[in-house]
């Protein structure tokens, strides 16, 4: 099994998530703690670490939706951009670059980049994609499993050990800024990925009838994150794609947009031919401050 052949080859990485002591790895199936709290590597290559089951409120059809959207290239000029933030990196020794998606959904960012930045000449890249949905997890470890481990998990206490990752991705998910703090290694850095005032602002009009999103929004998740991370880089992305059916259809049905929305203007956006749609997407780079 793949999964087991990294996380022999990782010792340390996870710690449990109920006592937080150290983890290992028996007979290549399960991950046990000092006090016998015991996790079994899923058949379908991935392990789930909850403590206990949570229904997550993300389907099947939402992971789906989002791989489609980010294999048909739509946040590829992002995409890119991290992969380059990742392969630029300089690490001290040698030690392969580890990469923590925290809440990847079905991985497909998490794919993406470390294929973009694999193909650029450094060292080996870890992969690790966490996400409380086990749909996602599921779907992710189906699709791509070569250097990345897939885990079922709670952000807010991972089941990582403190220090081992060198970069951690959060792409328009929530973040636990204490948790990333302790993750990272002394030069670590975080990358996230927020919403800008334009993001997706045809549908919101459609939908909702307003252009942009509040712009306060945005300075808040800039203050409160420069509140843990020293800000090294603030890079925006502005441009538009030209979406047809069916990837129109999956854009709205993998944007919280459309769960409150009207049924009749959700049917209406749903039977276009063709829309425009702004991305408008900011990168923060964070560097660990010194604790
Ligand atoms: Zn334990």
């Amino acid at each position: 099994m793949i999964l087991a052949g990294l996380m022999a080859a990782n010792p340390g990485l996870f710690c449990c998530p109920l006592c937080a002591s150290p983890m290992s790895l028996t007979e290549c199936k399960s991950l046990i703690c000092s006090n016998h709290h015991c996790f079994d590597l899923a058949r379908d290559g991935y392990i789930n670490l909850l403590s206990r089951p949570t229904g997550g409120k993300y389907g099947k059809e939402l992971f789906a939706s989002r791989k489609a959207i980010v294999n048909s290239g739509f946040f590829e000029p992002v995409d890119t951009y991290i992969s380059g933030l990742i392969a630029g990196r300089k690490l001290a020794g040698n030690s392969s670059h580890r990469i923590l998606d925290a809440g990847c959904g079905e991985g497909s960012h998490l794919a993406a980049i470390q294929e973009l930045a694999a193909a650029g000449p450094h060292r080996s890249l870890l992969g690790v994609g966490l996400d409380i949905s086990k749909e996602g997890i599921l779907l992710a470890a189906r699709n791509f499993n070569e250097n990345t481990i897939w885990c079922v998990g709670d952000l807010a206490h991972s089941p990582f050990g403190s220090g081992q990752f060198h970069s951690i991705l959060s792409i328009l998910a929530p973040s636990s800024y204490a948790e990333f703090q302790r993750l990272l290694t002394p030069d670590g850095i975080i990358v996230k990925v927020i919403p800008g005032p334009g993001y997706l602002q045809e549908l919101r009009e459609l939908l909702y009838g307003r252009l942009s999103r509040q712009t306060n929004v945005d300075s808040e998740i800039r203050e409160r994150f420069s509140e843990t991370f020293e800000i090294t880089e603030a890079r925006r992305f502005q441009y538009k794609v030209s979406l047809e059916p069916p990837l129109l259809q999956q854009l709205v049905s993998m944007t919280p947009l459309s769960w409150a929305a009207d049924q009749n203007k959700l049917q209406t956006v749903l039977q276009l031919n063709e829309l425009e749609i702004s991305v408008d997407l900011t990168v923060l780079v964070g560097r660990k401050q010194p604790s």
